[in-house]
């Protein structure tokens, strides 16, 4: 059995609800639908959940937000009348008006995009609709309660054979509605999956799975038949977007595969995620690149440092008293390398540095500034022969000199960093080694 979730751009309108319809109709499996609230249509358009938060915006600044929400009945009501489905959104939204008006929470109003689309969306199938409010629980902090919701998911589907759980809300013990952060109707679908043991949770979007590397530095690049849960987590830690390995934790705990997939492409199959994967089926050694820019370096040289006994927790209490996380720690005998994301850094660089003078007293702080990182990951890269050597050969071969080094224990991913200016040319060339030869 499979749990279906559709993301915004696959409901955005009349015909995309249409290709939803018959995807669903290609597979008696596909049971369970997860759906987002109506996405953009096209650039320039707006997404049904911006606009609710903007009403919610209004109404709180006690100025006009009913011209939002004409806007937003308007575009269901023209979705419905297209499918031919007759539904009274205008008692729906004298509702969400009032609500408004009494000050709803943004939470409140964001969730009736997901709620809508999903009341509409159970009627165009001729399927039960089942509020998440009722089955996705949050305590009062808005903290998923992750096993209560998977009882209470269970227990309500236990006797339907089909139907839509709206994504991205559910509600907390006292009743209010809470919501995921953006993008959360991923977790939705990922908790129905888990609930009704899916053997599949099929995560519909807009874009035909991963690829080995961003198309915008990569035009060709492949896409990424097969990859594990792990390698999922170090590439869109790393800044591959299609899909955050956070926002799937109960499939990827429960052993249920996840499978990207495009409705605008249904038969192509995909991105595939497992638990485990045999070695990839294109027979590379890599599994896919990403990377991005925005790294600084904090280099700490100090003679002898090997020798001094808690150096290294020192050096990390200065960053992490001004709440700046470390991404990387490349550590030489007498230099340690702090890694970290020049954003959060820059806010409180001088201080940083002055709490590790006085911390460790070192001889030397460098900072180099407008790094990139690069991952470069792969299941096969531990039985293979010399992957590294290839990797630097790959960049080095390009004139570009490489800042750090890092390869996991796991030998999943090698991470080298890059002067920015250099980020680009370094990807292509780790991706022309490793795929096209
Ligand atoms: N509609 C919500 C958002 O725009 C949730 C989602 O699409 O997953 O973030």
């Amino acid at each position: 059995m499979i749990v279906t979730k559709f993301g915004g751009s696959s409901l955005a309108d009349a015909a995309q609800f249409k290709k939803v319809k018959s995807i669903l109709d290609m597979d008696s499996e596909r049971k369970y639908v997860v759906p987002s609230a109506p996405g953009k249509r096209g650039p320039g358009d707006d997404k049904i959940t911006d606009l609710l938060y903007a009403a919610h915006r209004a109404a709180q600044g006690k100025k006009p937000f009913k011209h939002l929400l004409e806007r937003i009945q308007a575009r269901y009501e023209e979705i419905a009348d297209e499918l031919n489905v007759s539904m009274d959104f205008k008692e729906e939204f004298a509702q969400i008006a009032r609500e408004l008006e009494k000050g709803a929470t943004p939470d409140y109003a964001a969730s009736r995009g997901e709620y809508l689309n999903g009341k509409l969306l159970a009627k165009y199938l001729g399927i039960p609709f089942v509020d998440a409010a009722e089955v996705v629980r949050f305590d009062t902090e808005g903290r998923l309660l992750e096993e209560e919701t998977n009882d209470l998911i269970g227990q309500r589907l236990r006797n339907l054979y089909r139907a839509v759980v709206p994504g991205f809300y559910g509600a907390d013990e006292s009743g209010a509605v809470r919501t995921f952060s953006r993008g959360g109707s991923d977790v939705s679908g990922a908790l129905v999956a888990r609930a009704v043991n899916a053997d599949v949770y099929e995560n519909w979007t807009d874009v035909t799975g991963f690829r080995m590397a961003d198309p915008r530095i990569v035009p060709d690049a492949q896409y990424i038949s097969t990859m594990t849960y792990r390698e999922l987590r170090e590439l869109s830690y790393m800044g591959a977007t299609v899909l955050h390995e956070e926002a799937v934790f109960p499939v990827r705990k429960a052993g249920i595969p996840t499978n990207i997939r495009n409705t605008n492409d249904p038969k192509h199959p995909g991105t595939m995620i497992r638990a485990n994967a045999g070695p990839n089926e294109q027979n590379h050694v890599i599994t896919g690149i990403a990377g991005h820019k925005g790294f600084t370096i904090v280099s700490i040289e100090k003679d002898m440092m090997n020798a001094e006994l808690g150096f290294g927790r020192r050096v990390l209490q200065a960053f992490e008293e001004y709440q700046v996380n470390f991404e990387h720690l490349p550590t030489g005998i007498d230099t340690m390398c702090v890694v970290v994301n020049e954003k959060e850094l820059a806010p409180h660089k001088d201080e940083v540095l002055a709490r590790i003078r006085e911390l460790v007293q070192p001889d030397q702080i460098t900072v180099s500034e407008h790094l990139a990182l690069i991952a470069t990951v792969g299941r096969g890269m531990v039985r293979a022969f010399g992957t590294a050597a290839r990797l630097f050969t790959a960049i080095s071969s390009q004139g570009i000199s490489i800042r750090t080094i890092d390869q996991g224990s796991s030998e999943l991913n090698i991470i080298v960093g890059v002067d920015e200016e250099d980020f680009e040319a370094a990807v292509k060339a780790i991706y022309d080694t490793f795929v096209r030869t």
